[in-house]
Protein backbone atom coordinates (compact mmCIF):
# COMPACT_ATOMS: atom_id res chain seq x y z
CA UNK A 1 0.00 0.00 0.00
CA UNK A 2 2.41 2.62 -1.17
CA UNK A 3 1.42 6.00 -2.17
CA UNK A 4 4.71 7.00 -3.76
CA UNK A 5 6.18 4.95 -6.43
CA UNK A 6 9.71 3.76 -5.12
CA UNK A 7 13.06 4.73 -6.52
CA UNK A 8 16.14 1.94 -6.06
CA UNK A 9 19.22 4.18 -8.18
CA UNK A 10 22.19 2.61 -8.20
CA UNK A 11 25.45 4.60 -7.70
CA UNK A 12 28.86 2.83 -9.70
CA UNK A 13 30.64 5.30 -7.88
CA UNK A 14 34.41 4.96 -9.59
CA UNK A 15 33.86 1.64 -10.88
CA UNK A 16 32.92 0.35 -14.44
CA UNK A 17 34.63 0.25 -17.93
CA UNK A 18 32.99 -0.48 -21.65
CA UNK A 19 32.88 -4.13 -20.32
CA UNK A 20 31.04 -3.32 -17.31
CA UNK A 21 28.15 -1.88 -19.85
CA UNK A 22 26.82 -5.43 -19.73
CA UNK A 23 25.88 -5.11 -15.92
CA UNK A 24 23.29 -2.48 -16.83
CA UNK A 25 22.19 -4.83 -20.21
CA UNK A 26 21.71 -7.47 -17.52
CA UNK A 27 19.90 -5.00 -15.69
CA UNK A 28 17.49 -4.47 -18.22
CA UNK A 29 17.37 -7.95 -19.20
CA UNK A 30 16.50 -8.81 -15.61
CA UNK A 31 13.45 -5.97 -15.18
CA UNK A 32 10.22 -7.66 -16.29
CA UNK A 33 7.30 -5.38 -16.74
CA UNK A 34 6.07 -5.86 -13.40
CA UNK A 35 8.53 -4.73 -11.82
CA UNK A 36 9.20 -1.77 -14.17
CA UNK A 37 5.45 -0.95 -13.32
CA UNK A 38 6.10 -1.44 -9.52
CA UNK A 39 9.62 0.03 -8.94
CA UNK A 40 11.79 3.45 -10.88
CA UNK A 41 15.17 1.91 -11.63
CA UNK A 42 18.13 4.46 -11.88
CA UNK A 43 22.00 3.36 -12.70
CA UNK A 44 24.10 6.24 -11.89
CA UNK A 45 27.88 4.91 -14.08
CA UNK A 46 30.88 6.80 -14.03
CA UNK A 47 30.44 10.49 -16.43
CA UNK A 48 32.55 8.49 -18.99
CA UNK A 49 30.14 5.73 -19.75
CA UNK A 50 26.65 7.89 -19.19
CA UNK A 51 26.15 8.48 -22.53
CA UNK A 52 26.69 5.17 -23.78
CA UNK A 53 24.78 3.56 -21.20
CA UNK A 54 21.61 5.48 -21.37
CA UNK A 55 22.04 4.71 -25.37
CA UNK A 56 22.00 1.15 -24.40
CA UNK A 57 19.28 1.51 -22.08
CA UNK A 58 16.42 3.25 -25.10
CA UNK A 59 13.08 0.99 -24.75
CA UNK A 60 14.11 -0.32 -21.19
CA UNK A 61 12.43 2.73 -19.50
CA UNK A 62 15.29 2.28 -16.72
CA UNK A 63 16.70 6.14 -16.32
CA UNK A 64 20.40 7.15 -15.81
CA UNK A 65 21.87 9.79 -13.73
CA UNK A 66 25.23 11.79 -12.96
CA UNK A 67 27.24 11.02 -9.79
CA UNK A 68 27.63 15.04 -9.30
CA UNK A 69 27.32 18.03 -11.02
CA UNK A 70 29.18 21.39 -11.06
CA UNK A 71 26.84 24.41 -9.62
CA UNK A 72 27.90 26.40 -12.79
CA UNK A 73 26.22 25.51 -16.56
CA UNK A 74 29.76 26.12 -18.40
CA UNK A 75 32.73 27.40 -18.39
CA UNK A 76 36.22 27.65 -16.54
CA UNK A 77 35.46 24.68 -14.31
CA UNK A 78 38.46 22.28 -15.46
CA UNK A 79 37.22 18.30 -14.78
CA UNK A 80 33.98 19.32 -13.83
CA UNK A 81 30.84 17.86 -15.62
CA UNK A 82 27.69 20.47 -15.74
CA UNK A 83 24.17 19.53 -15.49
CA UNK A 84 23.68 20.73 -19.14
CA UNK A 85 26.22 17.86 -19.96
CA UNK A 86 24.37 15.09 -17.97
CA UNK A 87 21.22 16.36 -19.89
CA UNK A 88 23.40 15.99 -22.71
CA UNK A 89 24.27 12.48 -22.07
CA UNK A 90 20.72 11.15 -21.53
CA UNK A 91 21.03 11.43 -17.49
CA UNK A 92 17.58 12.20 -15.57
CA UNK A 93 19.17 12.29 -12.41
CA UNK A 94 22.13 13.48 -10.31
CA UNK A 95 23.41 12.45 -6.79
CA UNK A 96 24.73 15.27 -4.93
CA UNK A 97 26.13 15.74 -1.51
CA UNK A 98 27.49 12.63 -1.65
CA UNK A 99 28.82 12.10 2.03
CA UNK A 100 32.08 10.96 -0.75
CA UNK A 101 32.02 14.24 -2.32
CA UNK A 102 30.96 16.13 1.16
CA UNK A 103 34.22 14.44 2.84
CA UNK A 104 36.73 13.73 0.33
CA UNK A 105 36.15 16.88 -1.63
CA UNK A 106 34.91 18.97 1.54
CA UNK A 107 31.72 19.87 -0.04
CA UNK A 108 29.42 22.23 2.34
CA UNK A 109 25.52 22.23 2.34
CA UNK A 110 25.79 25.53 0.68
CA UNK A 111 27.48 23.91 -2.23
CA UNK A 112 25.46 21.32 -2.22
CA UNK A 113 22.24 23.18 -2.60
CA UNK A 114 23.77 25.24 -5.38
CA UNK A 115 24.67 21.81 -7.52
CA UNK A 116 21.18 20.53 -6.75
CA UNK A 117 19.24 24.35 -7.89
CA UNK A 118 21.98 23.60 -10.97
CA UNK A 119 20.51 20.46 -11.99
CA UNK A 120 16.83 21.29 -10.95
CA UNK A 121 17.21 24.20 -13.79
CA UNK A 122 18.27 21.87 -16.27
CA UNK A 123 15.16 19.34 -15.64
CA UNK A 124 17.01 16.95 -13.95
CA UNK A 125 16.01 15.34 -10.55
CA UNK A 126 19.16 15.75 -8.04
CA UNK A 127 18.99 13.10 -5.48
CA UNK A 128 20.39 15.10 -2.30
CA UNK A 129 22.33 12.96 -0.19
CA UNK A 130 22.29 13.47 3.87
CA UNK A 131 23.53 11.26 6.70
CA UNK A 132 25.32 11.74 9.73
CA UNK A 133 28.80 10.11 11.00
CA UNK A 134 29.12 7.10 13.76
CA UNK A 135 30.46 9.85 16.58
CA UNK A 136 27.61 11.84 15.31
CA UNK A 137 25.05 9.38 16.27
CA UNK A 138 26.82 7.75 18.99
CA UNK A 139 26.69 11.45 20.52
CA UNK A 140 22.97 11.49 19.90
CA UNK A 141 23.01 14.31 17.06
CA UNK A 142 22.02 11.74 14.69
CA UNK A 143 18.94 13.99 13.92
CA UNK A 144 20.22 17.11 14.21
CA UNK A 145 22.92 16.58 12.21
CA UNK A 146 20.67 15.53 9.35
CA UNK A 147 18.22 18.37 9.52
CA UNK A 148 21.03 21.10 9.48
CA UNK A 149 22.40 18.96 6.35
CA UNK A 150 18.66 19.48 4.29
CA UNK A 151 18.01 23.18 5.69
CA UNK A 152 21.31 23.79 3.90
CA UNK A 153 21.20 21.95 1.10
CA UNK A 154 17.89 20.49 0.12
CA UNK A 155 17.55 23.22 -3.11
CA UNK A 156 14.90 25.97 -3.51
CA UNK A 157 11.82 25.42 -6.16
CA UNK A 158 11.55 21.81 -5.69
CA UNK A 159 8.52 20.15 -6.35
CA UNK A 160 7.61 16.22 -5.12
CA UNK A 161 8.15 15.33 -8.46
CA UNK A 162 11.91 16.73 -9.40
CA UNK A 163 13.50 15.93 -5.58
CA UNK A 164 15.14 12.81 -4.36
CA UNK A 165 16.53 12.80 -1.07
CA UNK A 166 19.25 9.79 0.54
CA UNK A 167 19.33 8.77 3.98
CA UNK A 168 22.79 7.63 3.86
CA UNK A 169 24.07 6.85 7.12
CA UNK A 170 28.19 7.37 6.59
CA UNK A 171 29.20 4.97 9.25
CA UNK A 172 26.71 2.25 6.72
CA UNK A 173 27.61 2.97 3.48
CA UNK A 174 30.68 0.30 2.28
CA UNK A 175 30.67 -1.25 5.59
CA UNK A 176 27.93 -4.01 5.96
CA UNK A 177 26.91 -2.06 8.69
CA UNK A 178 22.98 -0.94 8.74
CA UNK A 179 21.16 1.21 11.32
CA UNK A 180 18.20 -0.93 12.75
CA UNK A 181 14.33 -0.60 11.16
CA UNK A 182 13.41 1.84 14.01
CA UNK A 183 16.34 4.36 13.48
CA UNK A 184 15.63 4.60 9.82
CA UNK A 185 11.80 4.75 10.94
CA UNK A 186 12.54 7.67 13.16
CA UNK A 187 15.11 9.11 10.56
CA UNK A 188 12.60 9.13 7.59
CA UNK A 189 9.78 10.29 9.69
CA UNK A 190 11.68 13.10 10.80
CA UNK A 191 13.44 13.92 7.41
CA UNK A 192 9.71 14.22 6.15
CA UNK A 193 8.59 16.60 8.66
CA UNK A 194 12.03 18.57 8.05
CA UNK A 195 10.85 19.08 4.47
CA UNK A 196 7.73 20.09 5.56
CA UNK A 197 8.72 22.90 7.06
CA UNK A 198 11.43 24.02 4.23
CA UNK A 199 8.93 23.30 0.90
CA UNK A 200 5.66 22.46 2.81
CA UNK A 201 3.54 20.13 3.75
CA UNK A 202 2.25 19.27 0.87
CA UNK A 203 5.24 19.11 -1.40
CA UNK A 204 7.22 17.50 1.23
CA UNK A 205 4.40 14.77 1.59
CA UNK A 206 5.35 13.27 -1.81
CA UNK A 207 9.35 13.05 -2.34
CA UNK A 208 10.89 10.00 -2.01
CA UNK A 209 13.32 9.30 0.61
CA UNK A 210 15.43 6.88 0.09
CA UNK A 211 17.65 4.60 2.42
CA UNK A 212 21.05 4.22 1.29
CA UNK A 213 24.51 2.27 3.01
CA UNK A 214 24.94 -1.46 2.46
CA UNK A 215 21.70 -2.46 1.16
CA UNK A 216 22.03 -6.05 0.03
CA UNK A 217 19.34 -8.38 -0.96
CA UNK A 218 19.54 -10.06 1.95
CA UNK A 219 18.46 -6.83 4.30
CA UNK A 220 16.46 -4.58 1.31
CA UNK A 221 12.85 -6.10 2.46
CA UNK A 222 13.04 -5.33 5.88
CA UNK A 223 14.53 -1.74 4.95
CA UNK A 224 12.32 -0.91 2.48
CA UNK A 225 9.18 -1.68 4.08
CA UNK A 226 9.98 0.75 6.45
CA UNK A 227 7.47 3.69 7.02
CA UNK A 228 8.67 7.09 4.58
CA UNK A 229 11.44 4.42 2.69
CA UNK A 230 10.09 5.25 -0.76
CA UNK A 231 13.55 3.06 -2.27
CA UNK A 232 17.33 2.65 -2.35
CA UNK A 233 20.44 4.02 -3.07
CA UNK A 234 22.44 1.20 -3.75
CA UNK A 235 26.48 1.44 -3.60
CA UNK A 236 28.62 -1.96 -3.73
CA UNK A 237 25.61 -4.49 -4.61
CA UNK A 238 24.17 -2.26 -8.27
CA UNK A 239 27.52 -3.44 -9.44
CA UNK A 240 25.53 -6.94 -9.76
CA UNK A 241 22.57 -6.83 -12.20
CA UNK A 242 21.03 -10.09 -10.22
CA UNK A 243 21.85 -8.27 -6.97
CA UNK A 244 20.46 -5.10 -7.99
CA UNK A 245 17.12 -6.46 -9.16
CA UNK A 246 16.78 -8.30 -5.92
CA UNK A 247 16.94 -5.29 -3.82
CA UNK A 248 14.19 -4.10 -6.58
CA UNK A 249 12.24 -6.57 -5.86
CA UNK A 250 12.32 -6.14 -2.44
CA UNK A 251 10.54 -2.93 -2.51
C1 LIG B 1 26.46 4.72 -1.54
O1 LIG B 1 27.63 5.04 -1.60
O2 LIG B 1 25.59 5.48 -2.00
C2 LIG B 1 26.12 3.45 -0.91
C3 LIG B 1 24.93 3.30 -0.42
O3 LIG B 1 27.11 2.47 -0.88
P1 LIG B 1 26.96 0.95 -0.36
O4 LIG B 1 25.64 0.44 -0.84
O5 LIG B 1 28.11 0.24 -1.02
O6 LIG B 1 27.06 1.00 1.13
Amino acid sequence: TRTIKPLVAGNWKMNGLKADLAIATAVAKGADAPLRQAVDLAICPPATLLFTLTASLIGSRIATGGQDCSAYASGAYTGEVSAPMLVDAGATYVIVGHSERRTLHGESNAQVKAKAEAALAEGLTPIVCVGETKDEREAGKALAVVKKQLRGSVPDGATAASLVVAYEPVWAIGTGLTPTAADVAEMHEAIRAELGRILGKATAAGVRLLYGGSVKPGNAAELMNVANVDGALVGGASLKAEDFLAIARAC
